[in-house]
């Protein structure tokens, strides 16, 4: 989680004054001391931390609070409520529509991650179905196109540059020209930036803007630049229309708080922040959200939302056959399929309360290779194979296997191994009174134990996480379908 530190902070001074026998005006002004200090230390505006205080004092107004009102409650929302407000803009960003070329432009200075952030935005967009393409309008930077390309060839997305043409006006129209034409739903062109606000680079955008007609307009910068972004996210957005921004950098730095509140004080929406150097640490923002994770309050939203937008709840055939206790391999393909497309593992596992810690950075990729393995390896079997789980995998059924994927013999045990373990929890799952009669109050009471109990460590090292989770996610998605 990014600016776990603030998190931790936040969260400490909240459960410090729920467990005080007296919750008292003494108490709120200690934890909103705290709170305050903390939003300091992230270089959160001195206003906005005011402001957050004055109000949630405004809102819990302890001397004419009826008796039997759970004050801890009241005031932990209060506090919820404050911080998500001041990350909200209170505005909303330019809409992408599928079925029509969708122009993007990305704007902003020099080394903040324009060209690192437009390639993870494509990969992203791509993922989830888009037909993307990059478009390298910075004929500025030496090597600009190259670094594009270079990271373009890696996320497998469609490019255009040149690296002799100097005019970047000239690459921006022919690129989102190429492929309007061809029928792109995504066309992302980076720009240059200049090493500050300077007006040949604001009008060498606004030429680029007026040539290319983006429907969007994505602001992207440093994190690591703390409240001091206020300036420059204003200037920008009186030159051209700043739909959105990304602010990138957030892994590890003190200072994102106050960028992602300064940004939000200029009412432009953040959409996605940056979290890392790799193609996939590129995270969608929402307010709500990103307070929850913050505190260890989990995201349980977000998650279902990952869910869906894996097609993850679109099988009811899998979830049916859990329900009676049967896997088949078949039915572990179409899982693992779905891990993959609901991204980073450990991304998805933080959206759980207190399940931020539970993979290491790193230990994901693993995770994911496995199971890429384990697909190549299940190409290779027949439709009995993957359908029947009677099928009896002797040796030389194995070693055609192995032979038909490009693997050893060994690798298909593994999987066969990871299988036979899957369907075991399976009919355990099988006879959860929870998913036979449909009650789940007491599944979701019990969740964080469940998932961890899931998930013991020998498992995770196994899987990287994945089967427990797959699990847990067939249980919660029947859950919110209601
Ligand atoms: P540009 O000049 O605006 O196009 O910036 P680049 O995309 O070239 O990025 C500048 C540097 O910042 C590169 O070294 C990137 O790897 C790094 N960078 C970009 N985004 C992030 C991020 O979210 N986290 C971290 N740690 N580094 C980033
Ligand atoms: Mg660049």
């Amino acid at each position: 989680m990014v600016l776990s530190e603030l998190g931790k902070k936040i969260s400490g001074a909240l459960r410090k004054l729920a467990n005080r026998t007296v919750v008292d005006e003494e108490a709120l002004n200690e934890m909103l001391n705290e709170v305050s200090r903390a939003l300091l230390e992230a270089d959160v505006n001195v206003k906005m931390v005011q402001a957050l205080r004055q109000s949630v004092k405004k809102k819990v107004n302890l001397e004419e609070l009826a008796a039997g009102v759970n004050r801890r409650k009241l005031i932990q929302k209060a506090v919820f409520e404050e911080l998500c407000n001041m990350l909200s803009p209170g505005t909303s960003p330019p809409p992408l529509k599928k079925g029509r070329p969708n122009v993007v432009m990305f704007v902003g200075l020099q080394g903040n991650g324009k060209t690192t952030t437009c390639v993870k935005y494509a990969y992203y967009h791509q993922r989830k179905g888009w037909k993307t393409a990059l478009v390298c309008a910075d004929t500025f930077r030496a090597g600009a196109f190259d670094q594009l390309k270079q990271s373009a060839t890696k996320a497998r997305v469609p490019f255009y540059g040149s690296h002799t043409e100097t005019d970047a006006v000239k690459v921006a129209r022919e690129g989102v020209d190429l492929f309007r034409k061809e029928k792109y739903e995504l066309i992302i062109v980076d720009t240059s930036g200049r090493h500050k606000q300077d007006t040949a680079l604001f009008e060498e955008m606004e030429q680029i803007a007026q040539a290319v007609q983006p429907n969007s307009i994505i602001f992207v910068m440093d994190g690591t630049m703390g409240q001091s972004v206020y300036d420059q996210a204003l200037a920008f957005r009186q030159r051209v229309n700043v739909g959105s921004v990304v602010v990138t950098k957030l892994d590890g730095h003190a200072k994102g708080g106050g960028a992602l509140s300064a940004v939000s004080a200029t009412k432009s929406p953040v959409v996605f922040i940056g979290t890392g150097e790799m193609l996939d640490d590129l995270e969608p923002f929402a307010p709500q959200s990103f307070v929850q994770r913050l505190l260890g309050l989990g995201d349980i939203s977000g998650f279902v939302n990952a869910v869906k937008e894996a097609g993850v709840d679109q099988n009811p055939d899998i979830l049916k056959r859990i329900q009676e206790g049967v896997l088949t391999l078949r039915d572990l393909y179409d899982q693992f399929q779905s891990v993959l497309k609901m991204g980073p593992m450990g991304k998805v596992l933080s959206m759980f309360p207190g399940m931020q810690d539970l993979i290491p950075k790193g230990k994901e990729r693993e995770g994911t290779l496995r199971v890429k393995k384990f697909l190549s390896i299940m190409n290779s079997m027949t439709d009995d194979e993957l359908d029947n789980p009677k099928v009896q995998f002797n040796q030389s059924r194995m070693i055609r296997i192995g032979r038909g994927s490009g693997r050893d013999v060994k690798d298909v045990e593994d999987l066969l191994a990871e299988y036979k373990r899957l369907s075991k929890l399976v009919s355990r799952v099988g006879k959860n009174k929870a998913l036979k009669t449909g009650d789940f109050s007491q599944l979701q009471r019990n969740m964080p134990q469940q998932l961890s109990r899931m998930m013991d460590p020998k498992m995770l090292q196994q899987m990287g996480g994945a089967s427990g989770l797959q699990n847990l996610m067939k249980q919660f998605s029947s859950q919110f379908r209601g």
